[in-house]
């Protein structure tokens, strides 16, 4: 590669930190398509999502033009406590495989939140601290997210309103307390403290919670208060674009050991630290520059890109926010309770749908007990104890190793390991006692949770 050529030098400073985010719809042939109204089925314009979003970050969602986003000074001082994350070469893990290939992974979980969530939720609280907002409201389901925002808003000095899932409330105290340290009020959902808490209460006594319900609430909460806004953790596009930092640094570190990647694999749950890992590669693979795998793992037991339809859902079980076209199971889908693997949601981002559907992307789907064997297998070789999500990524990483074993090729591997699981002791518990076990919807299942789709002209699948 020539001097010239080198893409990296263009958007790294000194520091190895990008300057800029990058947003993949600039070079996209086919543009995900636009945000609907739920109730008109009307294209959304900036006028219409102010009351939910900050400005800023409602010109973020709505851009599929421009390229390079500036990364403003305030938030690159932020990531330079825990950025540019390792990229690190799995050599331990390479030589128990006995495999040609060569396996890096990205690690994103060296900061106190312990996922990538981090590195939107220090943009969405800046956005909404240069706006003049007091403070923020959103969901939380397993507490990855609200721990991420709490940090953030702590950081800026906003008030961080958590409505967080009432069995994971209880299941989980540390979280919590991670979170109530950083300064955020944190509420089990369903509460007495919205309308919609109060009338999901009274019709379901003793109910334990759902992400939509806590999102219900998240919103009403911000309605009715002056200078908040809602902010939330995965599936919109200006999550992707701030989790591009990821791909960048991984394509810069790449390119000075003059890496070229020949598979790359994430997990994806709503496609944020997917899409954020991707991206550069997905632009150089859509302009003809790179030939290689990109591979979205995710778990059998909630397979929206492997088994799902591409039409406009709902994002939420509650049914208010706007309607995204995706690959989904529809919103009412819920994975079977003894699935503890996260990245349980019903959807997936709309601009990895895209790519998906364009053939940029592939996607496979894995087993839990599948998954727990590669995280523990991971955790003894490599040391770090992944979160269960990022173990779907290990899973497919190894897997791929093992067929190099097979046919001798030195392939490079490039997995994104998107945090630790400290918090998921449940979950490895279940795996360690023997007690886990794996289901996958049945065709039945996958039918009902597809019929709550909304049915309007132009929304056929
Ligand atoms: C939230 C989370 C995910 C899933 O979210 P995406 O938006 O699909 O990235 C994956 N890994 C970890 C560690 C998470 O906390």
């Amino acid at each position: 590669m020539s001097e010239k050529e080198i893409p990296y030098k263009i958007y790294l400073s000194e520091n190895e930190l990008p300057v800029s985010w990058y947003d993949v719809r600039a070079d996209m042939k086919n543009k995900p398509a636009p945000l609907l109204d739920p109730v008109t089925h009307k294209e959304l314009g900036f006028e219409d999502l102010r009351g939910v979003f900050c400005d800023e970050l409602i010109k973020q969602e709505l851009n599929t033009t421009e390229p390079y986003i500036t990364i403003p000074t305030e938030i690159r001082d932020f990531y330079k406590m825990f950025r540019p994350s390792p990229l690190i070469r799995a050599y331990c893990l390479e030589k128990k495989l006995g495999t040609p290939a060569h396996i890096y992974y990205k690690f994103e979980g060296n900061n106190t939140s312990g996922s990538h969530k981090l590195n939107s939720a220090i943009a969405q609280a800046y956005y909404a601290k240069k706006q003049g907002l007091k403070g923020v409201t959103t969901e939380t389901g397993a507490g990855q997210w609200g721990t991420a925002l709490s940090m953030a808003c702590s950081y800026f000095g906003l008030d961080c309103k958590v409505f967080m899932v009432k069995c994971s409330y209880e299941q989980k105290p540390f979280r919590r307390e991670v979170m109530r340290t950083y300064g955020a009020n944190v509420t089990p959902s369903p509460s007495e403290t919205t309308e919609v808490g109060r009338r999901i209460l009274a019709e379901h006594p003793g109910t334990t919670g759902s992400l939509g319900c806590a999102i219900s609430e998240a919103v009403e909460t911000e309605r009715n208060l002056e200078g908040y806004r809602y902010v939330l953790g995965s599936v919109m596009s200006q999550v992707l674009l701030h989790q591009t930092v990821i791909g960048l640094e991984t394509e810069s570190a790449l390119a000075k050991y003059d890496v070229v990647p020949d598979i790359i694999v994430g997990c994806a749950g709503g496609g944020s630290n997917l899409g954020g890992l991707i991206a550069p590669f997905a632009r150089d693979k859509i302009k003809g520059k790179l030939d290689c795998q990109i591979i979205a793992v995710e778990p059998a037991s909630c397979p929206s890109l492997t088994r799902g339809v591409f039409a406009y859902d709902y994002c939420d079980t509650g049914k208010i926010t706007p309607l995204q076209k995706m690959y989904t199971l529809g919103s009412g889908f819920i994975p079977s309770a003894n699935h503890a693997g996260g990245l349980r949601y019903h959807g997936m981002s709309a601009v990895i749908s895209q790519l998906y559907h364009d053939g940029i992307i592939e996607a496979r789907s894995v087993k839990q007990t599948e998954v727990f064997e590669a995280a523990q297998y991971f955790a003894r070789i490599e040391g770090i104890l992944p979160a269960p999500e990022s173990s779907h990524a290990i899973r497919v990483a190894l897997d791929e190793a093992i067929k190099c074993r097979e046919t001798g090729e030195a392939k490079n591997i490039v997995f994104g390991l998107s945090g630790t699981g400290y918090f998921d002791m449940k979950a490895y518990q279940a795996f360690n006692d023997g007690t886990m076990s794996d289901y996958i919807p049945t065709d039945a299942d996958l039918k009902q949770g597809l019929s709550g789709l909304p049915q309007f002209e132009g929304n056929t699948f």
